[in-house]
């Protein structure tokens, strides 16, 4: 019988199977930036007003961690056009590992670029760095814990007669009120890395994505040919993720001394920076799509559709500076 796996071990060996041989974006899911362009405009003008807040340096260093399909960034850097200092400085980076998204990348986002497997690799330099993040967090994995009577279990996943089962796996004794709570030490070494750079260089890393800063329990979830489905079914060929703690990406910020902004609600994030007012040109402009454009603007900011459960959280440096979209 195979060694039991935790939970993170599990989702490692699953998820990069899945993105190795799926297409993911745009076929299993869809995100915020396949819905409308205007979610990559926001986030160009974002990075367009932290650039001028640095000071539009000469040299910008920045990172789009999982750019999907390229969509974002294709969108974004039409923005960056209204700043030819902009375009000039930016030295792009692209953190990806799936070989199937990196050729749309490839096909869709004008050169020079830099593919990166981790961010880890991103090469020294200070200059400032931007980087941002749309649900790429999610598909980190995590760990799940649960303390009961004062003893604490981790979940692992084993086999039971030819079946893969979640089973707890006793960890001693930690005194304690019942609780149930996930942990992503990849999420959180990825941010100290983020935050170190940040810290020296200077700049902000924007990260967007579904999650809670309240303890949530057990939020590991399945998609299946877009439907949802039992974690362990369709192993290496469904999307796995669990919500982002953005309470401790937060905590993680702040021990370095950086600024930290939200986490905000995707819809007052948006909304902030102007969605509104663009979707109403683009409807003035184009009416034969008014259906269309108004149902993409409804689900990128209804509370009941994108608007709250994802949520929008900017690290920076100097933390004097204030990013747009957060009131
Ligand atoms: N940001 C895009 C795609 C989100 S899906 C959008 O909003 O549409 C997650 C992305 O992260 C995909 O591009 C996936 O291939 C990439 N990815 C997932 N896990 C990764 C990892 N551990 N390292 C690098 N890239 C990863």
């Amino acid at each position: 019988m195979p060694e039991p796996l935790s939970q993170s071990q599990f989702m490692t060996m699953a998820l990069r199977e899945y993105y190795r041989t799926h297409e993911s974006v745009g076929q299993d899911f869809t995100t915020a930036p396949e819905i409308s362009q205007v979610f990559g405009e926001l986030i160009g003008a974002w990075s367009l007003d932290y650039f001028t807040q640095l000071g539009c340096p000469e040299a910008i260093t920045f990172v789009e961690l999982g750019p999907g399909q390229g969509t974002l960034m294709a969108d974004l850097l039409r923005v960056g056009r209204l700043d030819p200092n902009f375009l000039k400085a930016l030295n792009l980076y692209l953190v990806e590992t799936s070989p199937i998204l990196k050729a749309k990348q490839k096909a869709l986002l004008p050169s020079p670029l830099t593919w990166l497997e981790s961010f880890n690799e991103l090469p020294k330099s200070s200059s400032p760095l931007l980087i941002i993040a749309n649900e790429f967090f999610d598909a980190l994995p995590t760990n799940l814990w649960e303390r009961k009577d004062n003893v604490l279990f981790e979940r692992y996943v084993g086999e039971e007669s030819g079946q893969l089962i979640f089973h707890n796996q006793e960890r001693g004794m930690d005194k304690g009120p019942d609780a149930l709570w996930e942990d992503s030490p990849v999420a959180n070494a990825l941010l100290h890395c983020i935050c170190s750079q940040l810290v020296s260089r200077s700049g902000a890393f924007l990260c967007i994505d579904y999650g809670y800063e309240e303890g949530q329990g057990d939020t590991l979830q399945a998609l299946y040919q877009g439907a949802p489905s039992p974690p362990l079914h369709h192993i290496g060929k469904s999307d796995l993720t669990c919500h982002v703690n953005f309470k401790k990406l937060g905590e993680i910020a702040r021990s370095y001394g950086l600024g930290v902004a939200g986490p905000c609600p995707q819809g007052s994030f948006l909304k902030a920076l102007g969605i509104d007012v663009r979707f109403e040109a683009l409807k003035a402009k184009n009416p034969s799509q008014h259906a269309v454009l108004e149902a993409a603007h409804i689900r990128l900011t209804h509370p009941l559709q994108m608007g709250t459960l994802f949520k929008a959280l900017a690290v920076f440096s100097p933390p004097t500076l204030t990013p747009a979209g957060f009131l």
